[in-house]
């Protein structure tokens, strides 16, 4: 059979991970197809993950910071929330990153091909089109499909009162009551929101923390902040059934501690995401995938065939943007002959909660299963002239040094703008900085960013008193 579209490199999937893959086969030089099954390109980062959450959560912090401007002599009245206004802005963020992804891709002449893409050999893939089947036959291939909310069975999901993250963004409106099943990332993120705009969370999560495998330190001021602000925060609960009744769902919870049934007017399931693997007929290709959707690589990205290529994801923790695209980066060069490899050392991770957590490296739980010998610079921002001025003190910086070469192996910072602080301790790990390092340079005052330099220098001994 004849092919419809011959290319040296073919792209499955066009979120953070897919799209960075085809600029960089196209900018490389390669004929680049870039295979999407929606309209949009940009897939679940720009269109319903990273990109509207940050958007909302902006909003939820405009709302909390006016609420608490009166501590500091300002009086706003009560917010008046116009939802079809701030669901409109947030789709306009959106649309704009979107839009200009379209342009980059005209731009490098990738090809878009909007449909359904499956292998149906080791060499072709079939695109279902609005048109009809396509026929795509490559000669290099980066599986880019990523991974999908996923949805607890017996659950009543056909009741539109029933929503995963996607639906969660889409705001149809402002519960009275939201119940959020998973203290994950993803759920207090979208928690964070739905309280600000006015409805009364409650968070169950399964295992005996919020934000399971973070060091507890670091959630224990987030958790400390949400208790008194959510109705609940139920840990070891789990929620055993869900029954769609006129007046709302009715949720029956399992475990030592659990509440009492209650109906809430919206359910939220965040209990994680599970990888596309097995959607793509990977096995026609003669590509291994885990039972679980996940496709194993080396660290070029190749998958067990060599000219196939797999990035994002759906090779595996961390599910993070920042991660797809430097896979989709190699897997690229790989593809147009170069010798490039993904030795990431860390992968920055980050809650965009309020306040935020963001963690990099070894945690001090991981640190001691590997039995390093370890210490601690923990710098509070109880100390810090910025962190009181803005009225933000409940954090802390905490860097992790390995005792026998002082370098560090890790971070968890807890402020309003970690997410943005933690980059520099991800480049001192990729550089091996040492305590002294950090100490020695010099970060400019008043910032957050100097609780970095001063935890250094809390490990080193050169700050004994914390003034
Ligand atoms: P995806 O973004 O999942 O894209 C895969 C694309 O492939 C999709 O567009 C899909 O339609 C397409 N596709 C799949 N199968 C086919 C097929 N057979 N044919 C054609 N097309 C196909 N990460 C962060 O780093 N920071 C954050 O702040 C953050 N916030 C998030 C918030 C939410 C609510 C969610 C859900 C996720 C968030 N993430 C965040 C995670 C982030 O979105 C993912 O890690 C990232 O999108 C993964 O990129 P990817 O390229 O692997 O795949």
């Amino acid at each position: 059979r004849k092919a419809d579209i011959e290319c040296q490199v073919v792209v499955l999937g066009s979120g953070p991970g897919g799209y960075t893959a085809a600029f960089r086969a196209a900018d490389l030089g390669q004929n680049t197809v870039l295979i999407e099954r929606y309209a949009a390109l940009g897939g679940v980062c720009l269109n319903v993950g990273c990109i509207p959450s940050k958007a909302l959560l902006h909003a939820a912090r405009v709302i909390d910071e006016a609420a608490h401007a009166s501590d500091i002599g300002i009086t706003f009245s009560a917010p008046k929330i116009d939802l079809d206004k701030l669901r409109q802005s947030k789709d306009k963020v959106v649309a704009q990153m979107v839009g200009g992804l379209g342009g980059m891709a005209k731009q490098r002449k990738v090809t878009v091909v909007q449909g359904t893409g499956r292998f149906i050999s080791p060499h072709e893939i079939e695109v279902e089109t609005k048109g009809g089947k396509k026929l795509v036959r490559f000669e290099n291939a980066i599986i880019a499909a990523g991974s999908q909310a996923v949805k607890l069975p017996g659950f009543p999901w056909d009741d539109p009162r029933m929503m995963d993250s996607t639906d969660a963004l889409d705001l149809a409106d402002i519960p009275k009551t939201l119940l959020v099943v998973g203290g994950g990332i993803i759920g207090l993120e979208m928690a964070c929101v739905y309280d600000a705009l006015g409805s009364e969370v409650t968070v169950v999560e399964l295992l005996d923390q919020l934000m399971p495998g973070t060091d507890p330190d670091l959630v224990r001021p987030l958790q400390q902040r949400l208790s008194k602000r959510y109705a609940g925060i139920h840990l070891k609960v789990k929620v055993a059934k869900i029954e769609a009744q006129k007046n709302g769902l009715k949720a029956t919870f399992e475990g030592e501690k659990a509440p009492d049934p209650q109906v809430y007017d919206r359910v939220l399931v965040a209990i994680g995401r599970s990888a596309n693997g097995n959607k793509i007929g990977a096995d026609k290709a003669g590509v291994n995938v885990t039972e679980r959707g996940f496709i194993p690589v080396d660290r070029q990205m190749r998958t067990n065939v060599p000219h196939i290529f797999a990035i994002g994801d759906l090779v595996g923790q961390p599910m993070l943007a920042h991660k797809a695209t430097h896979e989709g980066k190699v897997a690229a060069e790989v593809a147009a002959g170069q010798k490039s490899e993904f030795v990431a050392r860390v992968v920055p991770s980050v809650a965009y909660t309020d306040p935020e957590i963001a963690w990099v490296g070894l945690t001090e739980t991981e640190a001691k299963k590997q039995g390093i010998a370890y210490g601690i610079g923990k710098f509070p921002h109880a100390a810090s002239g910025r962190a009181v001025g803005i009225g933000r003190t409940e954090g802390f910086t905490k860097l992790i040094f390995d005792e026998a070469t002082h370098r560090v192996i890790g971070a968890g910072i807890v402020a309003p703008n970690a997410g943005d602080l933690i980059a520099e301790i991800a480049l001192a790990i990729e550089m091996g900085c040492e305590a002294a390092d950090i100490g020695l340079t010099i970060h400019p005052h008043p910032t957050l960013s100097e609780s970095v330099g001063m935890a250094a220098e809390v490990y080193e001994g050169t700050i004994t008193d914390l003034y």
